[in-house]
């Protein structure tokens, strides 16, 4: 039966409370008088319930549809402002024990396999440095013995101690396997940023059906987010990925998922990652329930509404022209340059040590170096961002949320994206794109709402100019 504070993922995800919320959604939505009650409720920044973004979802009016895509426009440019905050995926081992058969990391793939060597690593971060980037998702697949947690905790400390020029990685955020309690106060213990880890599907039939090897347990990976929270970690990830079964079923469980959190917990996700399933090596990708744009952009528009304060993520899965659209009606962060195979940002040989050829997770829409992103984010009237302050200034969980609700964190996130933006114009622009970014910069650090951070907003970037760096709110 439903429970939203119930621990046990059969409650909290029920699945008989997922069906009825999509059941009566089909005829709500006839009700225009429901419609604009939900939309007036989400345009004050609420928040909805699943069952209104149920209903949401229901939608089909063009009409209707770009009301919605209206209201989440204004809520992105009230609480996030034109910032956009930039991350880049690192994978560390595609050794895997388990068999998803979307994924092209999958066991039964005769792909190589390597792990990287404390040494590869140092490389992928100097190279990663380069680039600019400061905020890092670390990625691996899943075998004990391979790619144990105490690999992983080493890697996170190789990665915080290589500073190469001015570069550093400020922000380490994670996703790996679910595991135990223990390990996650040892992730925690090796100052993680957030835990994030994609349900893949909710649906459990589909979710037993996809999946052999230990991550079958439904169980276990559904209620992985409750043990990081009792593990101390209170920044965390979710998503689903779409493409695996039907985008209504996956995005009110999603939601329960977030209710459950708050409630249970007394804070919801940290972030919320949109991944949509592409094409991978051996993958029979079209016998997927694949996810159209028009649908997605709805499911995108939809959670803005729903989940005003949270974090959103769009990846270099979708293509450019597209992730501009879902740029205006919610996410909030992007990867950028992103690789996802080992030691690709090093151009490590992809042959392993076996002579086998390597191959990626999965084949990206969105190729573009960073610079060219930023370049592009830029022309389109955003603020790319490299903030890390909050995780570091003790500002996590339950000591964020009050900030962001009442829309103090735009005191925090725009300051931090102009001094951000200015070292990475310091260290990595060429001259012509060092003069746009600094009109970019003069003009909007005026806009720093509150006088008092406004003016230590100033001092700090006349600093950054002449030299200091990692200023922040
Ligand atoms: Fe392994 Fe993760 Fe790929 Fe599954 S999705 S095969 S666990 S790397
Ligand atoms: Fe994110 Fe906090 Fe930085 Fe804003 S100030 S961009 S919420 S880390």
């Amino acid at each position: 039966m439903y429970n939203v504070k119930s621990r046990d993922s059969n409650e909290f995800i029920d699945d008989i409370e997922v069906l009825l919320s999509i059941a009566e959604a089909k005829e709500i939505v006839k009700q225009k008088t429901e419609i604009d009650r939900i939309l007036t409720k989400a345009r004050e920044c609420k928040g909805l319930s699943h069952k209104e973004v149920a209903v949401l979802l229901e939608i089909d009016d063009d009409e209707t549809l770009n009301k919605m895509y209206q209201i989440a426009r204004e809520i992105k440019e009230k609480i996030y402002g034109k910032r956009i905050v930039l991350f880049a995926p690192l994978y560390l081992s595609n050794y895997c024990v388990n068999n998803c058969q979307y994924c092209g990391y999958k066991c039964s793939n005769k792909i190589g396999r390597h792990k990287l060597t404390q040494e590869e690593l140092r490389e992928e971060v100097r190279a990663l440095e380069a680039m600019g980037h400061k905020r890092l998702l670390l990625e691996a697949g899943e075998d004990d013995k391979n790619c144990p947690i105490d690999y992983i905790l080493e890697c996170i400390q190789t990665i915080y101690n290589e500073q190469f020029d001015n570069g550093a990685i400020r922000r380490v955020n994670v996703d790996i396997a679910a595991t135990t309690v223990e390990n996650y106060r040892k992730l925690k213990d090796a100052k993680i940023g957030t835990y994030i880890l994609f349900q893949e599907t909710y649906h459990k039939p589909t979710y037993l059906g996809l999946h052999s090897g230990p991550k079958r347990n439904y169980e276990w990976h559904t209620e992985a987010m409750d043990r990081a929270m009792q593990g101390g970690i209170d920044d965390v990830g979710i998503g689903s990925l779409y493409g695996l079964y039907d985008y209504h079923y996956e995005t009110v469980a999603m939601m329960m998922h977030a209710e459950h959190l708050e409630a249970a917990y007394g804070v919801g996700p940290h972030t919320i990652s949109f991944p949509r399933l592409l094409p991978a090596e051996g993958i029979d990708y079209d016998r997927f329930p694949l996810v159209k744009d028009r649908d997605f952009k709805k499911v995108v528009a939809a959670m803005r509404l729903a989940v005003p304060y949270t974090g959103m993520i769009v990846s270099t899965r979708e293509g450019i022209d597209f992730r501009k659209e879902l740029l205006e009606i919610g996410m909030s962060q992007m990867s950028a340059g992103s690789c996802v195979g080992v030691g690709g940002y090093a151009e490590r040989e992809i042959v392993n040590e076996t002579g086998v050829e390597e191959k990626p997770q999965f084949y990206l829409a969105d190729h573009r170096k960073p610079a060219e992103v930023i370049k592009w984010l830029v022309r389109d009237g955003y603020i790319p961002s490299y903030c890390t302050a909050c995780y570091r200034q003790g500002r996590t969980g339950d000591r964020f949320m009050p900030l962001a609700k009442s829309g103090q964190i735009g005191n925090y996130c725009l300051p931090n994206a102009l001094l951000t933006f200015e070292e990475y114009l310091q260290d990595y622009a060429d001259d012509e794109f060092q003069d746009i970014g600094r009109k970019l910069i003069d003009d909007e650090i005026l806009n720093v709402p509150d006088e008092k951070q406004k003016v230590t907003a100033l001092d700090y970037l006349n600093r950054i100019r002449s030299g200091e760096r990692d200023l922040r709110f």
